[in-house]
């Protein structure tokens, strides 16, 4: 005879489970990235490729992009020529969600690249919603008012959160991300590296 108040709560958290799965497929693994050598390894590669639902060729084209390097996929992973920190792949994965992935108008993930004409359109399955690709021009005649070149130490403002919870500034074309900062301080950021307009900054002691 079952305990009526423990079939209860095992009904209880079979929906709790439930639920959490429902949301799993939002969850994007974190970049495993490691150097070796004079190459980075984005070790898996393959899987995120997957999750999002895009062809490993067309993560792959994006990233060298970003990088401005050359890269291979071999396997489940991608290579690239040069040092990379994680925390760049993490960023760009996270862009290239932003833009390519996630529909503007749900804020589901269940969407596919489609062309129209030589224009790349994110189309989506949950409601039906349709955009072109954001393209993030970077503008040539935006000068930043600050020079960012890696390994500089400046004096920065932070103005807000991440998605990810990095202190973010924007400043003309760049992005600069610091991982531990909080809006409102002011800090010295060592500039680690600079990726295209995006940049990684760490709090300078
Ligand atoms: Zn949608």
């Amino acid at each position: 005879m079952p305990d009526p108040y423990e079939e209860l709560l095992k009904k209880a958290y079979t929906n709790i489970t439930e639920t959490k799965g429902s949301h799993e497929r939002f969850v994007i693994p974190d970049p495993k990235v490691y150097i070796e050598g004079k190459t980075t390894v984005f070790e898996n590669f393959a899987e995120i490729a997957d999750k999002l639902n895009r062809k490993k060729d067309d993560l792959m084209k994006y990233l060298v992009g970003e990088l401005g390097t050359a890269g291979k996929i071999e396997g489940n992973r991608a290579v690239f020529n040069g040092k990379f920190e994680p925390s760049s792949l993490n960023s760009m994965i996270r862009n290239y969600v932003e833009d390519y992935v996630i529909c503007s108008e749900c804020g589901r993930p269940d969407t596919k690249l489609v062309k129209d004409g030589r224009i790349p359109v994110l189309k989506c399955d949950a409601c039906g919603g349709h955009r072109p690709v954001k393209k993030r021009k970077v503008k040539t005649d935006e000068g930043p008012k600050v020079r960012f070149e890696e390994g500089a130490i400046l004096d920065l403002e932070i103005q807000s959160l991440s998605r990810r919870g990095d202190g973010m500034i924007r400043e003309g074309k760049y992005t600069v991300y610091i991982p531990g900062a909080k809006p409102g301080q002011k800090l010295k950021v060592r500039i680690a590296r600079v990726a295209g307009s995006t940049v990684f900054g760490e709090i300078s002691q």
